[in-house]
């Protein structure tokens, strides 16, 4: 029977945009290598009409046939790290693979917006807008490869948050493919729309289980005049919260990035990428020796020389106050991607490092300290020894809080008996220090179960009854955000 669903769905998009034999490893592992899923097939629609009759065809086999499990799995890049856009290994799923929709239908500078499709690449999208002498301040390391799509799927961050806010700030605008495979043309580039409940913040952030995203209308922005990173050291955590406070008081809106990194990380980036220039060349020992390091980014919108004035002001205060014992503003766009590759570069140290237990929590600035400081020693007690790989965006309150195993533990030894404890033991204290289990990367598959616990009842019940009344056959991702 499934074979007559195939065939329909290659006279749609092509029989050379159906995927059933071979290799779909790219498809079915998701980024982390945490799971491997089977898909029944990859599908690769390449307009909305066609992601549409997709999707209907599937909603007509599924409610012909409730028991076959048939599901869609929208992806983009496959960068998400909750494992929420791989399949399950039932080899009932179809992956919906989005990248070939990536036309950039319009940009409207007057408006500052930019309609695009959803598989466009997050780099292109930036590189768009500068050609319009315009800023899509977007960013984040996987920049290259994730999709306009995914990242409204996830809502994400990065690393600008502190100033543009999260994808949803950002979108004004989406056109979506329904779970009954109708198109709901919500694309507006209008900043004031009161009529009703709002779909387009529904959806964005519902990681694939309540419609596809087959476009959307973005902010944009003027672009800087520039755009200046420093790089400071730090004697403690309580030195970057309060570093944070000035830079915002000193920079106002100019404070565009405020990353945070425990010496460990930066120690994991020069350990597997030895040839990378670490910032304090001349006296690695010293400065990287510095338990937390600051990456911040100021933009001015007068020029480079009025933003360096106020950033060297702004680290001549720091280094009085004690907060920062060294710092370097970085002369050149090269020596800022430096900086920033650094700091891009510890999500795949870690990778090289082995599999850790990730946790991308945020809590109140002003509770962070006591959050890290309580459970780093909680996780001593419990696991003596234990590696922390903690950075992250601070401007935001959120922080990367990974945990390695031990030097001398095995790392899939280290996974298979202290996992569920640990993941219990920082939610706990994230939950108690009033923050949340997931800042920016989503539920996804990974984190379904936690959500049972850390979210409250009414809550869920809310997020079931929308599911259920957008999606009564549970045809978009199942298993993700919600559970059955
Ligand atoms: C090195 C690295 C750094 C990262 N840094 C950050 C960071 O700083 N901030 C951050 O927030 N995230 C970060 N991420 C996570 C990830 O890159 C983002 O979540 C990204 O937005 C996912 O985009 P994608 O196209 O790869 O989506 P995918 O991984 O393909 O999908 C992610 C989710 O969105 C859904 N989805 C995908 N496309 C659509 C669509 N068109 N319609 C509806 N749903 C869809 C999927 O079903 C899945 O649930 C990082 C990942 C990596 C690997």
């Amino acid at each position: 029977m499934m074979h007559h669903l195939l065939e329909a769905l290659r006279h749609v998009v092509g029989a050379t945009n159906v995927f059933t034999d071979g290799d779909l490893s790219a498809w079915e592992q998701d980024w982390r290598q945490r799971s491997l899923g089977k898909a029944l097939a990859v599908v690769l629609p390449g307009s909305t009409d066609e992601v549409a009759q997709v999707v209907k065809l599937c909603a007509d086999y599924r409610a012909r046939h409730p028991d076959s499990g048939l599901a869609l799995v929208p992806q983009g890049g496959n960068t998400g790290l909750t494992g929420g856009s791989t399949p399950d290994d039932s080899g009932r799923q179809i992956v919906l693979g989005l990248k070939r929709m990536n036309t950039v239908r319009e940009l409207d500078a007057a408006n500052l917006t930019m309609t695009a499709e959803a598989g466009c690449i997050l780099q292109t999208l930036q590189e768009t807008a500068a050609q319009a002498d315009l800023l899509f301040p977007l960013s984040l390391a996987a920049e290259g490869s994730c999709t306009l799509g995914g990242n409204l799927g996830t809502n994400a961050g990065g690393t600008q948050v502190v100033r543009y806010g999260n994808a949803r700030e950002l979108c004004l605008g989406l056109e979506v493919v329904t779970p009954q495979g109708e198109v709901w043309h919500g694309l507006t580039g209008l900043r004031k729309d009161n009529t009703g409940y709002d779909l387009r913040d529904l959806l964005v952030g519902s990681e694939g289980t309540l419609g596809i995203i087959t476009a959307a209308t973005i902010k944009l922005y003027p672009l800087p005049a520039a755009q200046l990173t420093a790089w400071a050291a730090l004697p403690s955590l309580e030195a970057a919260v309060k570093l944070l406070a000035l830079a915002h008081q000193h920079l106002g809106p100019g404070l565009t990035g405020f990353e945070v990194m425990e010496q460990f990380a930066l120690s994991l980036v020069a350990k597997h990428f030895p040839a990378m220039r670490m910032p304090f060349a001349t006296e690695p020992s010293a400065t990287l020796g510095s338990p937390w390091h600051v990456l911040l980014e100021n933009s001015d919108h007068e020029s480079e020389a009025h933003a360096r004035e106020r950033f060297e002001r702004l680290m001549e205060l720091a280094l009085d106050s004690g907060c920062v014992v060294d710092a370097v503003v970085a002369e050149s766009l090269t020596q800022a991607r430096q900086l920033w590759h650094v700091r891009e570069s510890i999500p795949l140290a870690q990778v090289k490092e082995g599999p850790n237990i990730k946790h991308d929590i945020s809590v109140p600035i002003s509770r962070m300290v006591e959050f890290v400081r309580s459970t780093d020693d909680a996780l001593q007690a419990l696991i003596p020894g234990v590696r922390l790989v903690n950075f992250g965006h601070l401007g935001d309150g959120n922080l990367h809080y990974n945990v390695q195993a031990p030097a001398a533990m095995p790392a899939q030894d280290f996974l298979q008996r202290h996992e569920d404890a640990v993941n219990r033991l920082v939610y706990d204290a994230v939950t108690h220090f009033g923050g949340s289990i997931s800042a920016e990367h989503g539920i996804g598959a990974f984190k379904l179960d936690y959500l049972q616990t850390y979210k409250s009842p009414v809550a869920l019940g809310m997020m079931r009854a929308i599911k259920q009344g957008l999606d009564p056959q549970n045809l978009l991702n199942p298993g993700r955000v919600v559970a059955a």
